[in-house]
């Protein structure tokens, strides 16, 4: 079988790859449809690591991924072949302590699909535990099953806001994250979420949705709108999706006293914070890594129809141009939200 393999740092090949052999009594064996290529499979190809984890070895890329079941283990009750499914990426050691607590997304022990040394799922056949695999409604596609991993990303943030219903929300940077994060806190009760970017096509994409309201911060400093959406109040949480330093700096300026601030953004680099900013407004601040428990949620607002993600699949590319693909997304054109391969039938 033939998988899309990051050889090195900028050299990808499509080969042929070993698979594993049988699904354990708890496994399913799952034929991929459709992956998303998300920013981290990106940054391993032209960086060759994310923080301290390194390709040193030829990796399979790929976690964003929807299927169907061929094979399941003989424990296995809720799944059968046919099933239409996707996955989560992140396995952790269910005996381990943070496994215990809920929070197995912060297990040091997860295994997560194409992270060093862990092989991906841009190939036609992978077996998973069954426990992280879910069956999807037949509302939701293919290429919205293989949404659902990003938008968990999303629905982590929202929980980790603690929402209130009518909340106002901002979201700082409107890339693909962003995006996710602001369809998450609409869903998850905000009455309004502004939405701030550099980036104008990026903002023409997301103020599609109703309950959208985007600042083109070249035009307006966001605090500067924000603060005239809410009678100089302030935002009652603010997302911070940019990674940006001097967004970073200002983030307490956006909020509302007593509001809440959530980092979904990851700066490659320390970067300065402003404490007395956060502590004057006594803001609750809150951190995402990935997400726990929530692929049950996404799954069931996305079947209820009250999240739509497909205007955000930019580009379906069949996976024998998958390296055309990457290098699309490379490019990462402000026109592009999500770009998805989709496997061999
Ligand atoms: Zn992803």
């Amino acid at each position: 079988m033939k998988a899309l393999v990051l050889e090195e740092k900028g050299k990808l090949s499509l080969r042929d790859f070993d698979i594993p052999g049988d699904p354990g009594p708890r496994d399913v064996r799952i034929k991929t449809h459709t992956v998303g290529i998300c920013g981290s499979d990106v940054h391993y190809y032209t960086h060759g690591k994310i923080g301290h984890f390194v390709v040193d070895a030829p990796m399979v890329l790929g976690h964003e991924a929807s299927g169907t079941v061929l094979e399941v283990g003989a424990d296995v009750t809720h799944l059968k072949p046919g099933d239409r499914v996707c996955m989560e990426p992140g396995i952790p050691d269910p005996t381990s302590r943070a496994a215990k607590l809920g929070i197995y997304n912060v297990d040091p022990a997860v295994s997560f699909w194409a992270t060093p040394p862990v092989h991906g799922c841009l190939t036609p056949e992978v077996i998973h535990p069954a426990a992280f695999t879910y069956k999807l409604p037949d509302a939701v596609s293919f290429a919205e099953g293989a949404m659902v991993e990003p938008f968990a990303i999303g629905m982590q943030a929202a929980l980790r806001a603690r929402i209130q219903p009518g909340d106002i929300a901002v979201v700082v940077g409107a890339g693909p994250i962003g995006m996710m994060v602001a369809l998450a806190a609409l869903a998850g009760g905000c009455a309004r979420v502004i939405v701030g970017d550099l980036a104008q096509p990026k903002l023409d994409i997301i103020s599609r949705y109703d309950g959208i309201e985007v600042v083109n911060i070249r035009q307006t400093p966001l605090a500067e709108a924000v603060a005239s959406a809410t009678d100089g109040w302030g935002c009652d949480v603010v997302f911070e999706c940019s990674g940006a330093a001097p967004a970073i700096l200002g983030m307490h300026t956006l909020a509302r006293p007593g509001g809440a601030i959530v980092l979904v953004g990851m700066p490659v680099d320390p970067v300065p914070v402003d404490i007395v900013g956060l502590q004057a407004k006594e803001l609750r601040v809150e951190t995402v890594f990935r997400y726990a428990n929530v692929y049950d949620r996404a799954i069931a607002l996305m079947g209820s129809g009250k999240v739509d993600l497909t205007p955000l699949i930019s580009a379906t590319i069949p996976f024998a141009d998958s390296i055309a693909a990457f290098d699309r997304a490379v490019e990462a054109r402000d026109t592009d939200v999500k770009l998805q391969i989709a496997m061999p039938e």
